[in-house]
């Protein structure tokens, strides 16, 4: 067992010359619980108190070799040991005894020395000593803690108007002793002007006695200009009367908090990808905008709701990261155009709105998302490709009457839906009448999701002949909708839905296997038709879907025909809009001896130079210059150019339309080699084909009657 874990006794060490004294310090002392070690001079105390510090010491003034000041002295220098020391004396004079607290005494005492007196004193300096080392302890401790928790300190001495700001505290805000003083008014002074007020309020409130403590969280400004956030924490020390003559606390740093919370109030009415206004804010501030206006009459508030087209595309061609960079690129633009009152805010996908807030007039607003549609539409660059994407819009006027922020931005939306179904790339203003329309559209998209397992589409076929001699190359399959209510449906009836909804890539498969099939059966059945051709549309939905080679096999090996019959017809607008990703997937059908069309050819972009960028095998002229074409001039020179053109490029050119015999013939003139018109057979249904083609051949027979089987 170690001495010094059971041993509670007082260690003394007299250090004296006499060994008498050490005799009378046992006999005194031993009952009481001291441990008495004698030494007989100045060098043995000091190695011993090296060695094994006692916890007091009796030291005799008079010692061979160092005297006893002189050990008092070197003891209290190495400031580890704050061993209480009594120096004896025996000259009862009051030069030695001021010798002896000049060297650090804690007490003295004469010789003789009266022992059990002395016993008394012993116990008095131990306690105090006792007292005052957990009391420095503590103090420590407490600086320990303070700094641990990076927090600055301060003591406010309001009497004497002077304030303590701890190292800590300075460094916490940068500020050096000489930026802050001691002054009260030197702190409120870098105080935030907004927290100012509240910060005073809460610490006279604590001085005056009606709050228990001081605490506040306010912004301080530190030595480089910067705000920073601060919880300030103290308690007033009071007088008998209960009035605070002092205060002191600490200063804990918590910025980083702050701008965390900050940062999730922010992502609460923001969005993650934009940075914009979301949904939520968005309303806030229509209801912030209905409030002001029922106040003044004249605060004129609108909301337009944006909707990019055919945005999906995007997303299955390029990837969700390009469509990702494109809606940020898209929200930098539309921001550049507005004025900082109004909200620009994404609120879905591919949907922006902006709340215009005291704005100008109906007129002046569509002449705002005019600009905003033309900037939106300028091309972008996405994995080095050329990308272009149209937006609609709807426009709101904000009234008072409106009720909940919710009911306008309703109606944009609703106008939005409205622009969209005027074939896109437009924008609207809202009126009542539109209502209906939208819930006519959501019924019809109801519908068309049921068409598909209700087995309601058909396809109907429209020859494609050789002007030359009426032979019929191929046919157009053109899909119709066998509407249970309202009857058979063209494409324009529902396709754009179709395409906005997606639902156009499942539809699309069907019509690829359905139009292959079909194609191979009169093969088979149809002697005339076995080198002809079926030629089929394919959406820009479509033609982005990364299914699409996959499906266009399936159906080939499905069917049994030969890839080159089937040819498949894109418009400007899809290739255009995603030109590297188009010119891959073209490639990659011709390699497989898929034929290619470009469909409504002159409508779209009139850019002819992505005709050497694509490889494509013909070329469909657009009915806009077949119709008339007997009587319009312009149409028969743009005609016989397209042909030129054509001719030259070494592709095919089929003429849409032609719907009398004097179109059919001004279309010959310009010297088109195939034609697909109403003129020569509208479009039938697939069991009507073999007539057609029986027709045909009894026509050219009697080729007088050519042109009257319409
Ligand atoms: P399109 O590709 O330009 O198809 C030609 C359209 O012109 C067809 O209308 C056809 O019936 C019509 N047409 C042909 N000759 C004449 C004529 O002499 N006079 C008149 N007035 N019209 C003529 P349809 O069948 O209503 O198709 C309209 C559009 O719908 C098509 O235009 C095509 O863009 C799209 N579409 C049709 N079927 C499909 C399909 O299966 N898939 C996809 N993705 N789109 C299709
Ligand atoms: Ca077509
Ligand atoms: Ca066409």
């Amino acid at each position: 067992m170690s001495p010094n874990v059971t041993d509670t006794r007082v260690h003394l060490l007299v250090a004296d010359q006499d060994p008498a004294i050490a005799l009378a310090a046992k006999m005194a002392l031993d009952d009481f619980g001291y441990q008495v070690r004698a030494l007989d001079s100045g060098e043995a105390t000091l190695a011993l108190v090296e060695k094994r510090p006692p916890d007091l010491i009796l030291l005799d003034v008079v010692l061979p070799g160092i005297s006893g000041f002189e050990v008092c002295r070197r003891i209290r220098e190495s400031s580890q040991h704050r061993i209480p020391i009594i120096v004896a004396t025996s000259l009862d004079d009051s030069e030695s005894i001021e010798a002896a607290y000049q060297a650090g005494a804690t007490a003295c005492v004469t010789k003789p020395i009266n022992w059990p007196l002395l016993r008394h004193q012993m116990q008095y300096v131990l306690r105090s000593s006792r007292d005052q080392a957990r009391l420095i302890e503590s103090e420590e401790r407490y600086a320990l803690a303070a700094s641990g928790a990076n927090d600055g300190l301060w003591d406010w001495h309001i009497a004497e108007q002077r304030v303590y700001f701890s190292p800590r505290w300075r460094e916490q805000l940068g500020l050096s002793e000489v930026d802050i003083g001691s002054q009260m008014e030197s702190w409120l002074a870098r105080i935030h002007p907004d927290d100012a007020l509240g910060f005073r309020n809460e610490l006279n409130a604590h001085l005056a006695g009606r709050a228990a403590k001081f605490e506040t969280e306010y912004r301080i400004r530190d030595g480089h200009d910067r705000y920073r956030w601060m919880l300030c924490r103290a308690l007033a020390i009071r007088d008998a009367d209960g009035n605070a003559y002092r205060i002191a606390g600490s200063q804990t740093d918590i910025t980083a908090r702050k701008q965390a919370e900050e940062q999730l109030l922010h992502d609460a009415l923001h969005d993650a990808l934009t940075g914009l206004a979301n949904r939520k804010l968005l309303l806030e501030r229509i209801s912030h905008s209905t409030k002001l206006a029922q106040r003044r009459p004249d605060h004129r508030f609108a909301v337009a709701v944006l909707d990019l087209d055919r945005f999906k595309n995007i997303n299955d061609s390029l990837g969700h990261l390009a469509g990702d960079r494109l809606l940020g690129l898209i929200a930098e633009r539309v921001s550049g155009l507005l004025r900082s009152s109004d909200t620009l805010a994404r609120i879905g996908g591919d949907e922006f709105a902006i709340l215009f807030d005291n704005c100008g007039e109906v007129g002046d607003l569509r002449r705002v998302m005019e600009r905003i549609r033309r900037e939106v539409a300028t091309p972008y660059t996405l994995l080095n490709q050329e990308v272009v994407i149209t937006v609609s819009a709807g426009i709101a006027m904000g009234s008072t009457s409106l009720g909940q922020a919710q009911n306008l931005l309703r109606d944009a939306e609703i106008a939005m839906y409205h622009a969209k179904s005027l074939g896109k790339d437009r924008h609207t203003t809202f009126d009542a009448g539109m209502h209906a329309e939208v819930a006519d559209m959501l019924q019809l998209e109801g519908a068309l999701r049921a068409a598909i397992a209700h087995a309601e589409f058909r396809l109907h076929f429209q020859p494609i002949r050789r002007m030359e001699g009426d032979a019929i190359v191929g046919f157009e399959a053109l899909l119709r909708w066998e509407h249970p209510v309202r009857g058979t449906l063209a494409p324009a009836a529902f396709l754009g839905l179709a395409e906005e909804t997606g639902l156009i890539v499942p539809i699309g498969h069907w019509i690829l296997r359905e139009a292959t099939r079909q194609l191979a059966a009169w093969h088979r059945t149809i002697p005339r038709l076995r080198s002809s051709y079926v030629s089929v549309n394919l959406s820009s939905a479509e033609f982005a879907n990364p299914e699409l080679l996959a499906q266009v096999e399936r159906a080939l090996s499905e069917s049994g025909l030969s890839p080159r019959h089937l040819r498949l017809e894109i418009t400007e607008t899809v290739l255009i809009q995603n030109a590297g990703h188009a010119s891959q997937v073209l490639e990659q059908l011709r390699a497989r001896g898929i034929t290619t069309a470009i469909d409504d050819f002159g409508t779209g972009y009139s850019s002819l130079g992505y005709l050497h960028n694509f490889s494509f095998d013909a070329l469909k002229i657009d009915r806009a210059f077949t119709q008339e074409i007997d009587r319009l001039d312009k149409s028969q020179a743009i005609v016989r150019a397209i042909v030129t053109l054509a001719n030259n490029l070494g592709l095919d050119v089929i003429a849409e339309g032609g719907e009398n015999p004097a179109e059919v013939s001004c279309l010959r003139d310009a010297g088109c080699e195939f034609n697909q018109g109403n003129a020569f057979q509208q479009a039938v249904p697939a069991d009507q084909i073999e007539a057609v083609v029986n027709n045909q051949l009894r026509a050219s027979v009697a080729p007088a009657s050519r042109l009257h089987t319409v």
